[in-house]
């Protein structure tokens, strides 16, 4: 394992975090640079609209990584922002690649120290990113990692960006370290928000987010490639619904009755299975796009195979898919997961009950890039 040392901020901690300004606000951030005041003679002069795409080009397009490499604009305005703003907000403090080299996972520090995770998964066609909501989480499910230790703090929606920028740059330099064995694509495809944090308990930044992440003038990725995991805040998915993205919903069941349900994941007491699914059902129904369900199967806790005939019965006729996951184990838990056989033997019931159904393949294990693992690694 690597451990990076961490530089001292060479800015000011007043210092403006130029990924959480939208294009009108990083307008802001121009004008009252020193130089901008001497143009206008005393006053702040206004800023034409080219130096700001000039500058969001930079950040969202070219990820650069320093003002000084924004080499079309002015020497004055470089210097400006490099003393009064920030680009990222995040320092890479550990990076650990998976034995097969096709996994990548990294501990990012922010400013006030608080820490969390980011993992790339590259497989043929897609390298799939995954990215946190929040530093830890209030959710409390009981056999997670990143549950362990409660909600730190939301992260805003620069410190959300941010990671996608950190890798999107990682993929375009290809001698950018560390290596990974497999091929190395270029670019992002896909970006999945299941690393920590509950993304509906951080809604406002959340969406902020994946508006700069979709938008042509940001990063410009497409919508569909972007899922929301949600353990399932009910009145948030209706407020999704109504945001007129195609971003694709997840949502984590993990049980079919709420008894047990409420057992794993703690707001199942305040939002109930059946009124959850009714809320999936109005999603679909207003955007119909296809709701995938996520379900860590846990042995001798919710993988009898009646619960995935309830499972069945419970999912008819939705529009969705499942998503079977062998749990990862994490430590100071009894949770352990259903042997493969089993956890085929579930995947197939539900088959044959005419639900689409795959079992997701684990990755990363022996780097802890599982759901909290790492921050929690690197704390003990
Ligand atoms: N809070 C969101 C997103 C983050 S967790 C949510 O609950 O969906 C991403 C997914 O990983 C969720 O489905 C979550 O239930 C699952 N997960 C958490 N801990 C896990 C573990 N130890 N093994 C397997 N999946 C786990």
């Amino acid at each position: 394992m690597k451990t990076i040392p961490l530089s001292p901020p060479a800015v000011p901690p007043t210092a403006r975090s130029l990924l959480d300004c939208s294009p009108q606000e990083l307008a802001e951030v121009v004008k009252a640079l020193p130089h901008q005041r001497e143009d206008a003679g005393g006053r702040a002069a206004s800023v034409p609209a080219y130096r700001i795409r000039q500058i969001q080009e930079w950040i969202y397009k070219k990820y650069a990584r320093s003002f000084e490499e924004m080499s079309n604009l002015p020497k004055a305005m470089r210097d400006g922002l490099a003393a009064s703003a920030t680009l990222t907000p995040l320092t890479p403090v550990e990076q650990r690649v998976s034995k097969a080299g096709d996994t990548q996972k990294v501990l990012f520090q922010m400013p006030d120290g608080e820490t969390i995770e980011a993992v790339l998964m590259l497989y043929d066609q897609r390298r799939t990113l995954c990215i946190s909501s929040q530093a830890g989480c209030a959710m409390g499910c009981s056999f997670c990692a990143t549950a362990q230790g409660g909600l730190r703090r939301n992260l805003t929606a620069g410190e959300i960006v941010a990671q996608v920028l950190f890798f999107a740059r990682y993929l375009r330099n290809a001698g950018e370290r560390p290596k990974m064995r497999v091929k190395r694509p270029t670019t992002v495809t896909n970006i999945v928000l299941m690393g920590m944090g509950e993304p509906m308990h951080n809604y406002k930044n959340v969406w902020t987010a994946i508006r700069r992440l979709t938008a042509a003038d940001g990063f410009g990725l497409g919508a569909r490639h972007i899922t929301l995991s949600t353990v399932g805040l009910v009145p948030m998915i209706d407020r999704m619904a109504d945001e007129g993205l195609q971003v694709n919903l997840a949502v984590s069941l993990h049980a079919p009755n709420n008894a047990l349900r409420s057992k794993l994941v703690p707001p199942s007491r305040r939002y109930p299975v059946d009124d959850l699914l009714a809320s999936v059902r109005r999603y679909i129904a207003k955007t119909n796009r296809r709701v995938t369900f996520e379900y860590a199967l846990m042995r001798g806790v919710n993988d009898n195979p009646s619960l995935a005939e309830d499972l069945a019965d419970k999912l008819h006729g939705i529009l969705c898919h499942v998503n079977l996951i062998p749990l990862n184990p994490i430590p100071d838990s009894s949770f352990q997961p259903t042997s493969d056989r089993d956890t085929q033997r579930f995947a197939e019931r539900l088959s044959a009950r005419g639900i689409s159904t795959t079992v997701r393949i684990r990755r990363g294990i022996e780097i802890d890039a599982g759901c909290g693992q790492l921050r929690n690694a690197a704390e003990s």
